[in-house]
């Protein structure tokens, strides 16, 4: 955990961890030396002339002074460095998050990144002044009080610096325990949810089948396992607790025993015995206190496990070359690539060894079955996903070699289910160009026909689009997207139209943008709609991760094979379409 907490720190203020740390160890002291104290302030207090103590009133109130300014300077450096440590983790996991291969985004592994970045604010800012800070005295403090105690009893100063390491020893394995029991009442909680959410969804089913009382099914199981669980989370915390307090109650026995001893045997005075017995009550103390600070350390080293997992994710293996590409049409081409999603090897890959050319200015059109790999294909070109092995090159440049934010330079890329982020429309579309002119923008907004909806809006292009997109219908999103993939100056253009069903409007849309684009670029678009496949300068079908047929409309139609039947296929659906609509017409 201290490993993890210096490795946030931004570097410019690891130098002041040293300066933190003595300031903590000066605190100790100061905090030890007014608890000893109170041994000849008794003392005097009780002797010949009790107008003595009034000596260590003062330096006991010196003392108590110089405490609250050392720990205030402590509390300031402990929120700076955990201020510095917030930033530093939020920016190094969002930094990596826009690195890692989108494989790695299952759903466990997004609901970590998402703890690691949004959940953790107070957490950081507080791993220091409220956590560390009072670890390090709980456990410092007693080791100078023990320390402390030697030149007033040395007998009894040697207890206590056994004690220390037997009470430390004591805490740790009462956490062990109570960690492993809340290890088991969580597993059992989980599965009682899963089990609870089931019988909720199935209730149709279940009642159905005359099965609804949750005793008999496996949410009743799931119950029982969560009753046997807490009895077990119960019985095991009890040696935990009972661990700690019996050793601190052995370590104040050894220890008043000595006391006893040392004032029988005439060493010590009763007022002192007295006086060392308080001692001995305030060294306990810190221990309690650090038990108290096991659910916060809890707390924070899952929320520091989080971010360490983000931030240990292997990101593409990459030179971070720099190299800037002309923003013109280039030649694509996918050089024997291999590509399979998830780290199983066994699973056959969905690209094998794929060799494929996308000629410069061209517009390419991928068709094929559902999962052939069409879009892991313009995955692979966008530089969302990188090929485990053999390269895709565009413009001669190797895209593996690229640093992730120039390899995102190369293409626009319009999305099956597009995404906005919260702003305007304007915005959403400068983001792919955020030195475009005016000119540009408006030239961008008409091609993707972004314009027509906008102007039925109170605010045109200015109207904010709402939470990841919410105010615009899917097919307006669509339309935006477009806008924003035409703005950018990028060398391809990927549209995947996939199965998504766009009305007229958006279908009429996509064509235009693809077919008027001004920019001199290479396009791909995956799409199994005539319209678009009929602008295309070549078809390439897919089956499998293999390109079956690659030809020309004209061509591909001659030859009669699997794109033709396809074609047929299409324009037969849509006949049909248009008879049903025909005949609900007719028959109104
Ligand atoms: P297409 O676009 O031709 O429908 P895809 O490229 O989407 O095909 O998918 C090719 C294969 O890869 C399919 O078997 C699909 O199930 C799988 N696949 C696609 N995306 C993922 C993903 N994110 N994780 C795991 N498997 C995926």
């Amino acid at each position: 955990m201290f490993r993890t907490v210096l490795s946030l720190l931004p570097p410019a203020q690891r130098g002041r961890v040293a300066g933190y740390l003595a300031i903590e160890v000066l605190s100790t002291i100061v905090r030890a030396v007014a608890v000893v104290l109170v041994v000849p302030l008794v003392t005097e207090l009780f002797g010949d002339d009790p107008g003595a103590a009034w000596r260590w009133v003062g330096l006991l109130t010196l003392a108590v002074a110089i405490g609250w300014v050392v720990d205030s300077i402590g509390y300031r450096i402990g929120f700076d460095l955990g201020f510095g440590i917030l930033d530093n983790a939020q920016r190094s996991v969002a930094a990596q998050v826009a690195r890692i291969p989108l494989r790695w985004f299952t759903e466990d592994n997004s609901a970590t990144a998402r703890r690691a970045i949004a959940g953790t604010g107070p957490d950081l800012v507080g791993l220091v002044g409220y956590l560390l800070t009072p670890l390090i005295q709980g456990i410092l403090l007693p080791i100078a009080i023990a320390v402390a105690l030697v030149p007033i009893a040395w007998q009894l100063g040697l207890v206590a610096l056994i004690a220390v390491p037997l009470l430390l020893g004591a805490l740790w394995g009462a956490n062990r325990i109570s960690q492993q029991a809340d290890r088991v009442a969580a597993a059992a909680n989980g599965e009682l949810t899963a089990r609870i959410i089931e019988f909720a969804r199935t209730q149709a089913a279940l009642r159905a089948a005359r099965r609804v009382e949750p005793a008999s099914s496996q949410a009743g199981a799931a119950l029982a396992a969560q009753h046997g669980a807490t009895l077990r989370l119960l019985l095991l915390s009890i040696p935990g607790q009972l661990l700690f307090t019996v050793a601190a109650q052995i370590a104040l026995l050894a220890m008043a025993g000595t006391i006893a001893w040392l004032a029988v045997r005439g060493t010590i005075g009763i007022p002192e015995a007295i006086a060392l017995i308080v001692v001995v009550v305030r060294f306990v103390e810190p221990f309690t206190s650090i038990r108290d600070l096991a659910p916060a350390m809890e707390t924070s080293r899952s929320t520091l496990k989080d971010i360490r997992t983000v931030i240990d994710t292997p990101g593409p293996e990459s030179s971070g070359r720099a190299g800037e590409l002309t923003p013109a049409a280039a030649t694509v081409q996918l050089r024997s690539v291999r590509f399979g999603y998830g780290d199983d090897e066994s699973e056959p890959p969905v690209l094998d060894g794929l060799d494929l050319e996308f000629r410069a200015g061209e517009v390419t059109a991928i068709v094929g079955p559902s999962g052939a790999g069409k879009s892991t294909v313009l995955g692979l070109v966008a530089g969302l996903e990188q090929p485990n092995a053999g390269s895709v090159v565009v413009g001669g440049v190797d895209l593996g070699e690229l640093d992730s934010a120039h390899r995102s330079t190369v293409s626009s890329m319009v999305f099956q289910q597009p995404y906005l982020f919260a702003g305007t429309i304007r915005e959403n579309v400068l983001s792919g160009n955020p030195e475009a002119g005016e000119d540009e923008l408006a030239a961008a907004l008409r091609l993707a026909r972004v314009e027509e909806f906008a102007r039925r809006l109170p605010d045109g292009v200015d109207t904010v689009v709402g939470e990841a997109g919410t105010a615009l219908s899917g097919g307006e999103r669509q339309r935006v997207s477009i806008a924003r993939a035409l703005l950018k100056p990028s060398s391809v253009l990927l549209v995947d139209e996939g199965t998504s069903a766009l009305d007229a409007e958006n279908e009429a849309a996509v064509v235009t943008a693809i077919g008027e684009d001004p920019r001199q670029r290479t396009r791909i678009v995956v799409t199994h709609r005539l319209s678009t496949i009929a602008g295309a300068d070549r078809v390439l079908f897919l089956d499998g991760g293999r390109v079956v047929e690659d030809g020309t409309v004209a061509e591909l139609l001659a030859a009669d094979g699997r794109f033709a039947r396809f074609w047929r296929h299409q324009n037969d659906a849509a006949g049909w379409r248009i008879t049903s609509e025909t005949v609900s017409v007719g028959g109104n």
